[in-house]
């Protein structure tokens, strides 16, 4: 697999953009995860196309992955093709409507807005991951979602007949995003998320600015943002929150091989230093137990579990 893609995709990619045996714990917020067999980091929609094809031609298994932020990738790797995002990451605007693509981080994209004085995207600014992964998982923060600005986006359809389809890109209208909780159509749907344009307003820069720095400092407040971690490791169970829920359980601060249940909010598991895939499994799996004994409630990870298992 390494010769036919070092034969096929070198002449494509830049020298550091085609990887072998690469780390992901060098890719992920919570800085574990064994091997991706081939990694890629394309820099333009042709670049992925090509990529996506030659996984199709040789049967190689391949997944999209953006900031690394809401992963456990598996302490034995992925099997085939990693493709990273974060190359293709052109911002632009056109008075009101920011558009991203895929790659970019929401810092950069959340920074671009208030150097442009439009607002409606402060509160994702604190949030690690990028605008691909962001739609994805219709992620939030402090009363606002990525929902609540977003007006449409590009896609690919990855499949063979997608790819070869006289014009690939495909429109997806808001409707179509299907948002709900932690939740957009392209979780079900299987397309990539090529790139967004957000629907937001003018205000003044210093007010946007200051309304960043604001959330920033509540979230590094109230968050073990010191320590990697994967974020809110579990989804918020209707009518609990999920780190009170834990906290009463008596795990703030409980410990397996090297994951945490962070004493600065128990709904984050964090690696205190050498925390492997397995040890945080393993405490997801036992913090689920404990819930369900003492309060009947089933906690659902919002982290996607990723790799060869
Ligand atoms: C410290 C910390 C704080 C966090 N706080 C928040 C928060 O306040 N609110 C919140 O919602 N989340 C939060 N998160 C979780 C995480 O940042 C978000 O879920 C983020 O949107 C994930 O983006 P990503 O680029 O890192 O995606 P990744 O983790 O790389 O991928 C997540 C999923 O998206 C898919 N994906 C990524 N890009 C694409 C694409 N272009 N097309 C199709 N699929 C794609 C991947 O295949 C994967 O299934 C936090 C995480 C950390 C570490």
């Amino acid at each position: 697999m390494q010769k036919l893609a070092t034969t096929e995709l070198a002449n494509l990619l830049e020298k550091d953009a085609l990887r072998f045996a690469e780390p992901m714990s060098l890719h992920t917020s919570f800085q574990i995860g064994g091997p991706a067999d081939i990694y890629t980091l394309p820099s333009s929609q042709a670049e992925l196309m090509q990529i996506l094809k030659f996984c199709y031609t040789h049967a190689i298994p391949w997944m999209i992955v953006g900031r690394g932020s809401n992963l456990l990738v598996s302490d034995k790797g992925i099997r085939g093709m990693v493709i990273a995002t974060d190359l293709y990451n052109k911002i632009s605007i056109d008075e009101n409507y920011v558009s991203a693509f895929c790659g970019a981080s929401l810092e950069d994209l959340c920074n671009f807005c208030m150097v442009n004085g439009v607002a409606g995207l402060e509160f994702a600014s604190g949030i690690p991951g990028s605008v691909g992964g962001a739609v994805f998982m219709n992620a939030g923060a402090y009363g606002g979602e990525i929902k609540d600005v977003l007006y449409c986006s590009k896609a690919l359809n990855p499949t063979l007949e997608g790819l070869n389809a006289a014009n690939p890109i495909l429109h997806i209208k808001y409707d179509e995003h299907q948002f709900g909780y932690r939740h957009s159509s392209f979780q079900d749907n299987g397309f990539i998320h090529l790139s967004s344009v957000f629907k937001l307003s003018y205000d003044d820069k210093d007010h946007i600015a200051q309304r960043m720095q604001d959330l920033h400092e509540e979230r590094w407040c109230k968050q073990p943002m010191e320590l990697p971690s994967g974020g809110s490791i579990f989804k918020r169970p209707p009518g609990h929150f999920t780190g009170k829920l834990i906290d009463d359980c008596g795990m703030r601060g409980y410990q397996l091989g090297g994951a945490r249940i962070s004493d600065k909010h128990c709904g984050f598991i964090v690696n205190a230093g050498g925390a492997t895939a397995a040890d945080v499994m393993a405490l997801i799996k036992h913090a689920q137990d404990e819930v369900k004994r003492r309060y009947d409630v089933d906690l659902q990870t919002e982290i996607r579990k990723v790799g060869d298992w």
